[in-house]
């Protein structure tokens, strides 16, 4: 049974995720960072349905807190699915952007990407079949007001995906982006109401956490096989 780590899987995205990778018929491994209970309900709920899974937290700006744990994880086994998923947001128009707000977005979506995913390649280029799957956005393609940390995070995570996929495509392991575009979870409570996204979404709607998961679903899965260094946005139209 192949193993998927999903990070930030105590969030909405993460947890269709992490549902749908369990029904796919991985062990998935739930991440949280401060919401550890969710991840917990979530496992739970997973097994209820026969799938299986395990929580696990730790911070991704906490590189050293990431190799521990990861180095764990992969003792026995490499982790063949992995799922940056982890992200915030805290916007601000530029002018009256703080530099905390700046580093703290870089810090959790960048190099919370780095310190996830470097511990856990050398095993999956040991076992010459990997997925990276990285959870982007599509504020890092076209950019945004009120967000250039987030959209710059984003952005360089794209350009992170093709330089990686590069280094690991003749290794098995495929290196892929999805970015989403208005999803209905927490992180867009309060931001977009229905107006807004009637007047941004051509298909008048958020879309939901599970039309993401559908995406990495087929990113992980051996279909998927000669799709690399893409980015595939989900996004109902949007661009
Ligand atoms: P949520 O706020 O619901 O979830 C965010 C997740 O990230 C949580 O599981 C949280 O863990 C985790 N996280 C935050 N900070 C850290 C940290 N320092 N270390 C480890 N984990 C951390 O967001 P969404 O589910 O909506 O978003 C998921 C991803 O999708 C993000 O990368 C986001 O940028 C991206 N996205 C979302 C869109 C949307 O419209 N919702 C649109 C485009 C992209 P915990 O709660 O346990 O602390």
């Amino acid at each position: 049974m192949k193993r998927a780590l999903v990070t930030g899987g105590s969030g909405g995205i993460g947890a269709a995720i992490c549902r749908r990778l369990a029904a796919d018929g991985y062990f998935v491994y739930i991440h949280a960072n401060r919401n550890l209970a969710k991840a917990q309900a979530l496992v739970e709920a997973i097994r209820a349905d026969k799938g299986q899974a395990e929580a696990l937290a730790f911070d991704v700006t906490d590189a050293d807190a990431s190799r521990t744990a990861l180095e764990a994880l992969i003792a026995d086994a490499p982790i063949q699915v992995l799922v940056n998923n982890a992200g915030i947001h805290d916007d601000a128009v530029f002018p009256g952007m703080s530099a905390a707000q700046w580093h703290r977005v870089l810090d959790v979506s960048l190099n919370g990407f780095f310190n996830v995913t470097q511990p856990l390649t050398m095993a999956m280029i040991r076992s010459r079949w990997g997925r990276i799957i990285n959870i982007t956005s599509i504020a890092g393609l076209t950019g945004n007001r009120g967000q250039v940390n987030y959209s710059a995070a984003k952005g360089a995570l794209h350009a992170a995906t093709k330089s990686l996929s590069l280094e690991l495509a003749s290794r098995g392991v495929t290196v892929n982006a999805v970015a989403p575009g208005i999803i209905a979870t927490d992180m867009i409570d309060g931001v977009f109401n229905k107006q807004a996204i009637e007047a941004m979404v051509p298909m008048k709607r958020a879309g939901q956490p599970e039309e993401v998961a559908n995406v990495v679903s087929f990113l992980a899965s051996e279909q998927a096989s000669y799709l690399t260094g893409q980015i595939i946005s989900v996004n109902g139209g949007m661009i």
